[in-house]
């Protein structure tokens, strides 16, 4: 649910900065209502946010982190490496 942009902010948005949010914005905490229009109180253009992925600011979406937990002998990798070299 969108807040209510404080009466003082309203002019911020209507001026034509501030572009509407876009569908993927739903649920987000930072939109503001502003004359039964949605803004994102953050960005002024939140459809430029979504281009790349997801919004970093976007508070109803899960950002993932995929760390790999791969091992490495740090005597086989030497080895390897030393082997590397030799094969020219
Ligand atoms: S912070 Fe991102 S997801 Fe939230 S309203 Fe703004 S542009 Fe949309």
């Amino acid at each position: 649910m969108a807040k209510a942009a404080p009466k003082d902010m309203t002019s911020k948005y209507t001026t034509g900065k501030f572009q509407q949010i876009i569908d993927k914005c739903e649920g987000c905490e930072r939109m503001v209502e502003v004359e039964s229009a949605k803004y994102c109180s953050t960005y002024t253009m939140p459809e430029a946010k979504w281009r790349l992925g997801l919004c970093n600011f976007a508070t109803h979406v899960k950002h993932e982190i995929s760390v790999s937990t791969l091992k490495i002998n740090p005597l086989k990798a030497s080895k390897r490496a030393a082997t590397a070299g030799k094969k020219k």
